[in-house]
């Protein structure tokens, strides 16, 4: 039920006034969701439109690319088609002329600082308006969960600005609209770069039913505590690509539900899983195209690049943005929702193997993590150091012999191509993680791999 504002006005709800924008915006999201495709498709069209026109008054990088072109709810998608894919380097630039005046309808805007997994920083511009649609779409993930509300919420994740050492940041609600809309039970966060040890030992302090962290992350935990650390019921997955092995195996040994969420610092929630199991992305703020090479959309089930116009925050000009993340489209849902689907998010640019021919493909890391592995190792990471060389960094269990070495060096061929040349180089303790924390199993270090082209 809806909380009251007011202790004396109980029923129909009054609503914290500060929260009204996201108030509403939950409510047609909890109409559109249902909307019939065309429909959908249609308001998209009406709004993509003012975005397109807006931009081609307000920013300088989009007023000479639109220059000329029919802007109307007609023919905005086929006016978007027209138009380059926007980079993260465009994106850095502050004198690209991507950041644009905004009117007051849009209320104050506020500036985000992201890292990003490459460590590249972004700052990009936000409305309160974007925001709040934000908000919005995070309490209808939570609804899609089925995710009490009353219940404790742990996160253990980057960009906290606490120490390996720093106790768990306890706060009174999961987050703040929440609290003041439908009630929430606490939360508390740790930083990602805590010691796993840690994190098990606040699990088990704190208690928690939820538990939101990176699939890396949550992989050295199951790692080190077979058993459910403290009766989570569920673990959602944001930040990198979730492996269906590890989803699997969390469910049966934790016995959780896994629920994967897709979202970027500077676009927020991209997709979420609906009840049946599948991505559905958050039409009504974002299109979201995946694209192939030559920026032709793909086919249900084929793999290419995420490439997201933001259609809210006019602060920022993030048309045909691409996000560097590889994803599949997927088919209608059986759930009901006309919200474009995505089969997989599979991952960034930066996790293919790249051949001395060009062509790109993804490691069969599920080889990497099979019992001839485990045995011999507690953590690895591959690293593409050269056209065919492949490093593969490791924290082993014993001193290695040199079976053993022949051991690995033909599981990572098997994984990532019988031509490479594997290095092995060997830690004593945990391996080094990126610039914000997170862990890639698999990273390609030659240049230009983490650059979408145009
Ligand atoms: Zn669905």
């Amino acid at each position: 039920m809806l909380k009251s504002a007011s202790t004396e006005l109980r029923w129909p709800a009054v609503i914290d006034p500060r929260y009204a924008q996201v108030f509403a915006a939950f409510v047609q999201l909890e109409a559109s969701q249902w909307l019939p495709a065309e429909r959908l498709r249609a308001l998209q069209a009406v709004q993509l439109a003012s975005r397109l026109q807006h931009a081609a008054q307000a920013s300088r990088w989009f007023a000479p690319r639109l220059a000329g072109i029919d802007l109307q709810a007609a023919n905005a998608f086929a006016a978007l088609a027209t138009l380059p894919i926007l980079t993260r380097a465009d994106l850095q630039d502050p004198a690209a002329g991507l950041f644009c005046e905004v009117g007051d309808a849009h209320g104050p805007t506020v500036s985000l600082s992201t890292s990003g997994s490459t460590g590249e920083p972004v700052k990009i511009l936000c409305t309160l308006a974007a925001q709040a649609l934000r908000q919005a779409f995070q309490l209808r993930n939570f609804a899609w969960h089925q995710l009490d509300t009353r219940k404790t919420y742990a996160s253990i994740r980057s960009g906290l600005k606490l120490g390996p050492e720093s106790p768990p940041q306890r706060a009174a609600n999961w987050n703040a609209a929440l609290a003041a809309l439908f009630g929430s039970g606490p939360s508390w966060s740790l930083g990602i770069n805590a010691p796993l040890e840690r994190q098990l030992a606040a699990l088990a302090g704190e208690g928690a039913h939820y538990l939101a962290s990176y699939p890396s992350n949550l992989r050295g935990l199951l790692e080190l505590s077979p058993d459910n650390p403290c009766g989570l019921e569920a673990v959602i997955s944001a930040g990198e690509a979730m492996d269906p092995a590890l989803a699997e195996a969390l469910a049966q040994a934790w016995g959780v539900r896994v629920l994967d969420e897709y979202s970027s610092e500077e676009l927020g929630p991209i997709a979420t899983l609906c009840e049946r199991g599948r991505f559905h992305c958050m039409a009504e703020g974002l299109i979201v195209e995946i694209l192939r090479q030559d920026n032709s959309p793909c086919a249900p089930g084929e793999p290419g690049r995420v490439v997201v116009t933001d259609l809210r925050n006019f602060a920022t000009a993030m048309i045909r943005y691409a996000t560097n993340d590889y994803a599949l489209p997927g088919e209608a849902c059986d759930c009901g929702r006309a919200l474009p689907t995505l089969a997989r998010i599979v991952g960034r640019e930066r996790n293919l193997v790249r051949l001395p021919d060009g062509s790109r493909f993804w490691p069969n890391l599920s080889l990497m993590h099979g019992d001839a592995m485990r045995e011999r190792l507690r953590q690895f990471q591959l690293l593409q150091v050269a056209p065919t060389t492949i490093r593969l960094r490791l924290r082993p269990r014993r001193a290695l012999s040199a079976e053993d070495r022949a051991v690995l060096e033909e599981t990572v061929r098997a994984a990532c191509g019988a031509l490479f040349t594997v290095e092995l180089e060997a830690f004593d303790g945990p391996l080094p993680t990126g610039p914000n924390g997170k862990f890639l199993e698999f990273q390609c270090l030659l240049p230009d791999a983490g650059q979408a082209r145009r």
